[in-house]
Order: C-alpha cells, then sequence, then structure tokens
C-alpha cells in the first residue's frame, strides 16, 4: 500500500495541470459543475469588458503555440484571422487526434468539453467569427456524445447562440465527423473534408486563416490548444508564460505509454526532462529492463535514446535530436524492443494513411518499407542504408504535407542513433531484442 501510494505520488509531483484542469474532477455532462469552477468566466470578462484587438494581444503575450504538432505561435495565427476580411468567417477546433497511442484530445474532450466551446466562443470574438466547428473522430463515440450534451446545454443557458451575456455577440458550434483518415488532421484536408469533400491536403499558400472552411477566413486549432485559453485569459497572459521555457511557454499533455510502471495521461511544464517523464512519473522500466529510448511525435517524430534523456521537453529540443513534439505520443521502448520493427511500424501506419496524391509520398514511403521489410527478414545488405537515408531524403522534400515530410523521421533517427542494431540485422542475421521472428530461424 506504501509502495503504491509513494508510486502516486511521484506520478503526480511533477505535473502541473493546465490544460487537464478540470478532467475527473467535475461532470463533464453537466455544465453547473463546469461554471462552479469559473467557467465561461473568461467569455464573459472578455465580452463585457475588452476588445477583440486585447483578446488577440493576450493570447500572443502568453506564448501559446499550438499543441497539434507544429507549434506555430497561437496568438499571431488569431492575429491573421482577426485582419482577414469579413464578414463571414469561421472558428474550427481539429479533433481529429489519430497517432497512434495518443489520447490526449479525446481526454479533454469526454473529460471537459466546456472548455473547448468557451474557448471557440472567445476565438470567435476575437477574429469576428459568429459560427464554430469542432472536426471530430467518429471513433470517438463517448467525446462525440458529450460533446452534443455541451453544446445543448451551453445553448440553454444562452452561452451559445444569439446575444451572448446581453451583448451584440453571437456565436454557435456545430460538429463535423471524421472518418477515419489520419491525414485528415492535416488542416487543409481537415477543412475540405470538413465541407463536404475529399479530405486531401492542398498546397498552401493560401493559408486558412486567408481561404479556409468554403472558402472563407479559418482560425483552426486543436483541441488542447483551445483547452488552454479560458485560463490564460482568466490568469493572465503573464502567469501563463511562467510556465515552461522560454520559446515554449505553458504546459504539454502527453499520452505515456509503453514499458513504463505508469502509463497514462499526464501534463508538465515546459522544460521537464524526458528522464523526469520516463523515471519520475512513469515509474521507470518495469521489471528491471534496460530502457531503449523513447518516441516522441508519433509517426512524425523519432526515437530519442538514453543520452539526451536530459533534454528538456520543447519544440526545439526534440526537432534538434532529429524528433518532434507532435501532437503529444510518447511511446517508452526498452531492451526487448527492437528500433528497426518499430520504424517499419510507423512506416506502415503513414504508408496507409498517405492519401496518395504525391508520389514521392505514395511511392517513396512504400519502397522504403520494402527495404525495412527485407531487413527485418535477413535479407537486407548494407548499402540498404544509405538507400533508406536518400530516399527519406527525397520524400521529405518532394511531399506536399506534413504526413509526407515527416514520415521518414522514425526510419532516420533510428538509424542515427541505433544504426549498430541495423547493422547486425543485415551484417549477423541477429535482432538484437529478439523481436523480428523470421531472425530467430538463423
Ligand atoms: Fe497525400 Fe502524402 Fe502528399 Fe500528404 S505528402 S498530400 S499524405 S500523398
Amino acid at each position: 500500500e506504501r509502495k503504491r501510494r509513494l508510486s502516486d505520488i511521484r506520478f503526480f509531483r511533477a505535473q502541473h495541470r493546465v490544460a487537464l484542469r478540470n478532467c475527473g474532477l467535475i461532470n463533464p455532462e453537466d455544465i453547473t459543475e463546469y461554471i462552479a469552477c469559473e467557467g465561461y468566466f473568461a467569455l464573459a470578462d472578455v465580452l463585457l469588458n475588452w476588445t477583440p484587438v486585447q483578446v488577440v494581444d493576450a493570447i500572443k503575450r502568453s506564448g501559446l503555440r499550438g499543441r497539434g504538432g507544429a507549434g506555430f505561435p497561437t496568438g499571431r495565427k488569431w492575429e491573421l484571422a482577426a485582419a482577414a476580411e469579413g464578414p463571414v468567417k469561421y472558428v474550427v477546433c481539429n479533433a481529429d487526434e489519430g497517432d497512434p497511442g495518443a489520447f490526449m484530445d479525446r481526454s479533454i474532450l469526454e473529460g471537459d468539453p466546456h472548455s473547448v466551446l468557451e474557448a471557440m466562443a472567445i476565438a470567435g470574438y476575437a477574429i469576428g467569427a459568429r459560427e464554430g466547428y469542432i472536426y471530430v473522430r467518429a471513433e470517438y463515440p463517448i467525446a462525440v456524445d458529450r460533446l452534443e450534451r455541451a453544446i445543448a446545454q451551453a445553448r440553454q443557458y444562452g452561452l451559445l447562440g444569439r446575444r451572448i451575456f446581453n451583448t451584440n455577440f453571437d456565436f454557435d458550434i456545430d460538429l463535423r465527423l471524421g472518418a477515419g483518415a489520419f491525414v485528415c488532421g492535416e488542416e487543409t484536408a481537415l477543412l475540405r473534408s470538413a465541407a463536404g469533400e475529399r479530405g486531401e491536403p492542398r498546397p498552401r499558400p493560401p493559408y486558412p486563416a486567408q481561404c479556409g472552411l468554403w472558402g472563407k477566413p479559418t482560425l483552426l486549432n486543436n483541441v488542447e490548444t483551445y483547452a488552454n485559453v479560458p485560463v490564460i485569459i482568466r490568469e493572465g497572459p503573464a502567469w501563463f508564460a511562467s510556465l515552461g521555457t522560454e520559446n515554449s511557454r505553458g504546459t504539454k499533455v502527453f499520452s505515456l505509454a509503453g514499458k513504463v510502471l505508469n502509463t497514462g495521461l499526464i501534463e508538465v511544464p515546459m522544460g521537464t526532462t524526458l528522464r523526469t517523464v520516463v523515471f519520475d512519473i512513469g515509474g521507470g522500466i518495469p521489471e528491471g529492463r534496460q530502457f531503449k529510448a523513447v518516441q516522441t511525435g508519433g509517426p512524425s517524430g523519432g526515437c530519442i535514446p538514453e543520452r539526451y534523456l536530459d533534454t528538456p521537453i520543447d519544440y526545439e529540443s526534440l526537432k534538434q535530436l532529429g524528433s518532434m513534439m507532435g501532437s503529444g505520443g510518447m511511446i517508452v521502448l526498452d531492451e526487448t524492443d527492437c528500433v528497426v520493427d518499430i520504424a517499419k511500424f510507423y512506416l506502415q501506419f503513414s504508408q496507409d494513411e498517405s492519401c496518395g496524391q504525391c508520389t514521392p509520398c505514395r511511392v517513396g514511403t512504400r519502397r522504403m518499407l520494402e527495404i525495412l521489410e527485407r531487413i527485418t527478414q535477413g535479407k537486407g545488405e548494407m548499402e540498404d542504408l544509405n538507400e533508406l537515408e536518400e530516399l527519406s531524403r527525397e520524400v521529405m522534400d518532394a511531399s506536399l504535407c506534413g504526413l509526407g515530410q515527416t514520415a521518414p523521421n522514425p526510419v532516420l533517427s533510428t538509424l542515427k542513433y541505433f544504426r549498430d542494431e541495423y547493422e547486425a540485422h543485415i551484417r549477423d542475421k541477429r535482432c538484437p531484442a529478439g523481436v523480428c521472428r523470421a531472425l530467430l530461424d538463423y
């Protein structure tokens, strides 16, 4: 019992909950519980006391960056959407979370749906939009159900609809259900799909802030980004900016999974080290096995080895290591995991999810996958490693959207940090982790 309590303390001690502040504490199906936690206070405040310019300025000063992966400054995005010509504009929420092992947005939608609705209404006021859409995966039925209830309750309480808080501001929100295509998490594909078209990325510019949903200026942020907004308004941008690092302010939610004792949803200030996440919050590797790597950023990210465990978590540091912040998937690998097999898994995922409209992504990832299959079957050759690197560069340089541009990252990062394991597969016909079945028979 004492051991369990100590483990719980370690799990929570390094965490700081901002986006997840209400999850697990309030009944998400009862708007009064959200209001009791100062819910919709930020919306009331901005509608009654702030100008739209002040709202945009507060988001800019908070230093909030997009939590969906790329880390674009949120305030800048709001400023561009506010400056775009009206009269019709839209606010859209990207709830099409699709990374393997990621469930951050799902948990916020299921645990605190009003925080997203409130933020979208604040965003609508800031940029001059009257309509919002949440593009949510149909595979999240509880999230969809709770959003529908939350929208109905907010309308009933006059917090969505006409003349909110007796002002001239009208704003309402509707849902659009995604049908399971990972590429629809890419902003231009999402907006096409939400408009009823085929969900394929298109070249940018024009950016959604100029030409988005149905060709109108559109502000698009993901669930976690919006969940931070009401608390930034309530506590002030300086408070939010005091958390995290100089270039990555605030906190980040991760779904911690894989070979750690404590798996689950966590939220830590930016700048927390990977070691703290894996060994304090995560409780370390089970059964005394050796840590091997941590995969951040899902299929767009990379494997980070032990010698970089003291790296602070922020957008730039993870990128420098050949990985990405991504939306928050974090999978811990131990000595029983084969990095070649892991790279193959992620590449297979990207291959399956490629929309196929550009050849480097469609064919290049297939060729790379064939090489990885050969290597894991003991049929690889040393020059395959150079071929993998060359193909990776071509796929990254010539792909239209983020899916193709980042798909080679798991391969490149494992080649960079675990080349000896690739070589063992090729030269010795041996899988150091004992995972690749074909090699066990050699
Ligand atoms: Fe489609 Fe891949 Fe091209 Fe993106 S990079 S548009 S997913 S083919």
